[in-house]
């Protein structure tokens, strides 16, 4: 899989110790990562996302760009999920295999702000529409 801002190929992310059983997909140029809706739930548990370097979250211009899911074939594009707890804060779902990009440092606010939940919300949301 590449990742769907830089082309690159995805690497994995090396499993951090207090989080053995998660393994994501990370593009070393942009930070950004690649989850399954099932490491999202996982990651709900998780106190330590030490293993996300910790970068900024890319400006409004950058996150509106349309992007094309990594994993589908033929390509989908994703959809822009914002959450209502913080705006600045915009995920790319795909609708089809519910896989979730995150920009580098998303994962991050997301994790500290303690707002998984209301992003799975959303994304379910995003499923769930026809
Ligand atoms: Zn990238
Ligand atoms: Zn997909």
């Amino acid at each position: 899989m590449n990742c769907p801002r830089c082309s690159l190929p995805l690497r994995d992310v090396t499993p951090d110790l207090n989080m053995p059983d998660v393994h994501g997909l990370g593009c070393a140029q942009c930070g950004g990562h690649w989850l399954s809706q099932n490491d999202l739930h996982r990651l709900e548990q998780v106190v330590d996302v030490s293993w996300v370097e910790l970068r900024h979250i890319p400006p409004p211009e950058i996150q509106a760009e349309l992007l094309t899911c990594p994993r589908c074939s033929p390509a989908r594009h994703l959809n822009k999920v914002q959450s209502d707890r913080d705006r600045k804060v915009v995920l790319d779902a795909c609708e089809h295999c519910h896989g979730v990009w995150l920009d580098g440092g998303e994962l991050h606010a997301i994790q500290e702000k303690g707002f998984v939940s209301a992003l799975l919300d959303a994304v379910r949301f995003l499923m769930g529409r026809k």
